[in-house]
């Protein structure tokens, strides 16, 4: 199931998008978070639903919004997860490559999180280096505390595109990612969450990221260094992960701080994110809102 959260007629629902059109399910769950809750139960009452042939309405009609609106608590971030990023990253520093030995995390605000549409706001008062990161983003269903890697698959609910968009003047300025990782509209999530059983193998998804069209990143996700089952074990010990909660699990090589000479995001520029069995984010930058 391909499942979203979306405004029609000035009123949020959650669906799931079905060929062209999209089959309500607000009487399923009155929010992702509550349908996520809800389990293997929720997802077969959604399965009934659309099952009944439901009332589609085409899907260019409605407005999607993230699929989680609004978290439960922040999104959880991998840092440095593809060898050739970190490389990147070091070198562009002056300094030499080292390569993880235990996952880097990070968190992003919840405010942060925007649509697969919305814009990315621009204000350069802010920040003038704003940066691109497209990444997996992991849904975590069942709620778990010192999950074993071979049972860690089990606790995914399903996946999305997320763009871990960075401000790398505030990220470098401080000794913690997180100011320059959270500024409002820097997440981008969607275009929907693919459930777990549609996408059997997330480990081998090509990953892209587009600015204006031209290919600024292209790699995919058999190349993490952590990979998700370890992922999720790494973060679930003697932390509790809950239902709804959201994993960027790292970005490829290709990332504008890194490049010669550096690239940002300007406004008018159109950022796309691409994950191969998930969708598109197709975000535009403004100024000021
Ligand atoms: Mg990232």
């Amino acid at each position: 199931m391909k499942l979203i959260t979306y405004t029609q007629q000035g009123h949020v629902h959650i669906g799931a998008v079905q060929g062209d059109g999209v089959v309500d399910l607000t009487a399923v769950a009155p929010n992702m978070l509550t349908l996520i809750e809800m389990g293997a139960d929720g997802l077969a009452q959604a399965t009934a639903v659309l099952q009944a042939e439901g009332t589609a309405v085409p899907l260019h009609t409605v407005h999607l919004r993230a699929p989680i609106p609004i978290p439960r608590r922040n999104v959880m971030c991998l840092g440095l997860n593809y060898a050739a990023h970190a490389a990147e990253s070091y070198s562009a520093r002056g300094q030499a490559t080292v390569i993880p030995t235990a996952p880097i995390v990070f968190t992003k605000a919840t405010t942060a999180v925007s649509g697969p549409t919305d814009p990315i706001p621009y204000d350069p008062a802010i920040s003038t280096e704003i940066d691109w990161e497209a990444e997996l983003g992991v849904v975590i269903g069942l709620a778990g505390k010192n999950i074993p890697t071979a049972a860690a698959m089990q606790h995914v609910f399903g996946y999305m595109v997320i763009n871990d968009v960075s401000a790398r003047d505030l990220q470098m300025r401080g000794k913690q990612y997180f100011k320059g990782k959270s500024l409002d509209g820097h997440c981008p999530t969607g275009p929907w969450i693919v459930t777990r059983d549609e996408l059997p193998d997330p480990g081998n998804l090509r990953v892209t990221c587009r600015v204006n069209g031209v290919t600024k990143q292209d790699g995919t996700t058999s190349q993490m260094i952590f990979d998700i089952p370890a992922i999720i074990a790494y973060l679930s010990r003697g932390m509790t992960l809950l239902p709804g909660d959201i994993i960027a699990t790292g970005t490829p090589q290709g990332v504008g701080f890194a490049r010669t000479p550096p690239e940002f995001l300007r406004p008018g520029d159109v950022l796309e994110s691409e994950i191969e069995g998930i969708g598109v984010l197709r975000n535009p930058v403004n100024g000021n809102r």
